[in-house]
């Protein structure tokens, strides 16, 4: 055995766990307005709905509906869809798991991570509530925000509308944009 496969802290490279990986969030009109929040971890996108959005406000308990992966080509897609509804690029950047089994964290209703983003900094919890648990149909978290130096009070997500990859809001895209068949949830 080697000695960096024994001491790789030793090896000068960083972990890929601690490099962290993508996030992104979208702001998605669809029958109702909500926020996607996409990881990207193991090849896809694993999702959440926040239908108030993302908040810096540490007092704040988001209700964030755990849905299906998505590809990682969705990744940075903004636009309006044939059947109704459009999508933009509200905030992304990288994140970073507090830990180092993210799969095992999300499988168990408990990820405690960072985000580096344009406008999401700081220390995140998304928690399982017991409504699953017990069996409820949604498989219902909440988000939160740690009281750290990121934190900010009353910080709404609504008051920061457009989009960071094209400076646009979901009006500004959704009459720029050619009407697409896709349909995503
Ligand atoms: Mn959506």
């Amino acid at each position: 055995m080697s000695e960096s496969a024994v001491t790789p802290e030793r090896s000068g490279e960083v972990p890929a766990s601690d490099a962290g990986k993508p996030f992104v969030v979208q702001r998605h009109r669809a029958r109702r307005l909500h926020y996607d929040l996409r990881l990207e971890l193991g090849g896809v996108l694993v999702s959440w709905a926040v239908p108030k959005g993302p908040t810096l406000d540490a007092d704040a308990r988001r209700l964030a509906v755990h849905v299906e992966d998505h590809a990682l080509d969705y990744f940075d897609y903004e636009g309006a869809f044939a059947g109704g509804g459009d999508v933009i690029v509200w905030d992304w950047g990288i994140w970073r798991q507090a830990g180092s089994h993210p799969e095992r964290a999300i499988a168990d209703g408990e990820l405690h991570f960072d985000l580096v983003g344009t406008k999401l900094l700081g220390r995140f919890v998304l928690v399982r509530t017991d409504g699953y648990r017990l069996g409820g149909a949604k498989d219902n978290w909440l988000l939160l925000h740690k009281r750290d130096a990121h934190a900010v009070a009353g910080w709404d997500a609504e008051d920061h509308p457009r989009s960071v990859k094209s400076g646009l809001t979901n009006d500004e895209v959704s009459s720029l944009s050619q009407k697409t068949n896709a349909a995503h949830d």
